[in-house]
């Protein structure tokens, strides 16, 4: 079976399935994410696939009060914050992801090198594109 394309919509169709997947470069062994036909490192376009743990530590993060249309549809606004976070994945690339089991409201509270896990938004709720989140470990 081919490569499904390295777009955004085949990586929304792998969180659907509860898979972090990234494009992986056959030629130099790098990560692109979000994946792409072609390597960021060499340029190569011999590119596969590859699933990811979805573990990692908290890079960076902002908490957000005006947030995107998805996120206003969600609930979240000037009093109900949400943290849009920077995770370092221990394969070593980073990826954008909304954080949760944090207190958003309080900022103070959250501390950049948290181990996190990947959760899958929405990954069983019929014609909703599934969304990529992170928790703290444990
Ligand atoms: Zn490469």
């Amino acid at each position: 079976m081919a490569e499904a394309e390295f777009t955004a919509a085949a990586f929304n169709r792998f969180l659907k399935e509860g898979k972090l997947m990234a494009a992986r470069c056959r030629g130099c062994d790098s990560l692109a994410l979000p994946p792409r036909s072609l390597c960021p490192n060499c340029h190569g376009s011999d590119m596969e696939w590859t699933p990811l743990k979805g573990t990692g530590r908290l890079a960076a993060f902002s908490c957000i009060a005006v947030g995107s249309t998805r996120m206003v549809q969600e609930g979240y606004d000037r009093t109900n914050l949400y943290c849009s976070a920077v995770v370092d994945l221990d394969e070593g690339v980073r990826v954008s992801a909304q954080l949760l089991g944090v207190e958003a409201n309080r900022p103070e509270t959250i501390r950049v090198g948290t181990p996190l896990k990947a959760d899958y938004l929405d990954q069983d709720e019929e014609g909703k594109e599934a969304a990529l989140a992170f928790r703290p470990q444990g």
